[in-house]
């Protein structure tokens, strides 16, 4: 079923989370065993995020360096289809621009499709660490609005070859990705506010925000993305804090500030374990002023360790 379907549904706010695939050389066997017990809240979707090639160099003996690629977290794919079998919900891959061409894209639909997915979040992704800078593959996407109208494209049966008979056409519900303090690269938030407009417009049906911690701003993000005229289901996404060092890795890699009540607090505490304690409390105050205001499903960044979205999922839902 579609993710808009379910918010249309819900006659109470849904719980729903977010997975990584395990480092290569990893078994999926303890993901899922360790996603298990969130299962308990009913979510009606588990995403899945994608992880692209990085570049690394191998140093040889006579000097030279070798630029090699590798991918340290493969099986986005695999595991959606290993989600839906075995807790019969949805799980939505996340798709992105950055190292598909289009035709791979085109290919890697028809794969999601075949499996059974219904539901897609499209996505730009990052730049590689050693390239700094975006840069699509030559015949690849270089934002998330193109990649939205191909995948759109497609449930209207436009394949980029004419010559493809087509025999079916997919249905894919897309959602896109939303930032309460601005995707870091925009020089605004009214411009970041008029391309989430465009992917919207593209079909995207819903937005799922990058992680805050302040619901002031989450609450004005919904303000001004209202009053820009994008009217699609807003879905918030949260990350409790359980190690001293996301204190500073957080705010960096994900350009949002913390409130200073929350590092007030975080400041108190010498072990991970009483940070992840304040985490857990300030993400329970997060969701349950939520909840209050009606948003219809919150969406936790798990970083697939279950244990502190647990706590969160079992004093909220
Ligand atoms: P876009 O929507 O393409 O926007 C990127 C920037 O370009 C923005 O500043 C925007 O304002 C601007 N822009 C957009 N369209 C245009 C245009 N036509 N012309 C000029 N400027 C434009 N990354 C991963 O690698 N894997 C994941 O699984 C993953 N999951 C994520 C899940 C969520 C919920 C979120 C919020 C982020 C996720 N990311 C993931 C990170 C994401 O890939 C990065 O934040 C990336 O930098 C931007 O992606 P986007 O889809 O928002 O990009």
């Amino acid at each position: 079923m579609k993710i808009t379907e379910y918010l249309n549904h819900a006659e109470k706010p849904l719980f729903s989370f977010e997975i990584l695939p395990p480092l290569k050389g990893q078994s999926i066997k303890h993901l899922m065993e360790g996603i298990s017990p969130l299962m308990e809240f009913n979510p009606p979707f588990v995403d899945v995020t994608y992880h692209r090639e990085e570049f690394i160099y191998k140093k040889h003996p006579n000097g030279l360096l070798e630029k090699v690629s590798t991918k340290k977290r493969p099986g986005t794919v695999g595991i959606c289809a290993a989600i839906m079998n075995r807790f019969h919900v949805e799980a939505v891959p996340h798709l992105l621009c950055g190292g598909f061409t289009k035709e791979e894209t085109e290919n890697a639909l028809i794969d999601l499709n075949f499996i059974g997915v219904q539901n897609v979040l499209a996505l730009r992704g990052d730049a590689p660490k050693s390239d700094g800078k975006f840069v699509p593959e030559p015949d690849g996407h270089h934002y998330s609005g193109d990649l939205v109208k191909q995948i759109i494209g497609m449930n209207k049966g436009h394949y980029l070859h004419e010559e493809t008979e087509v025999g079916f056409q997919t249905d894919f519900c897309v959602g896109v990705a939303g930032y309460p303090e601005k995707h870091f690269e925009a020089p605004s938030m009214k411009f970041d506010l008029k391309h989430l407009k465009a992917k919207v417009e593209a079909g995207a049906e819903y937005i799922v925000t990058q992680m805050f911690f302040d619901n002031k701003k989450f609450f004005q993000y919904v303000e001004n993305v209202r009053a820009a005229g994008i009217n699609v289901p807003i879905i918030p996404g949260l990350k409790p804090i359980t190690t001293l060092g996301q204190i500073v890795n957080l705010p960096r890699t994900f350009f949002l500030d913390m409130p200073d009540d929350l590092l007030d607090e975080l400041e108190k505490c010498a072990t991970n374990e009483a940070v992840k304690q304040v985490g857990i409390e300030w993400a329970i105050q997060q969701s349950k002023e939520l909840v209050a205001n009606g948003l219809p499903c919150l969406h936790y960044y798990t970083m697939s360790k279950a244990d502190a979205t647990y706590k969160i999922a079992k004093a909220v839902f």
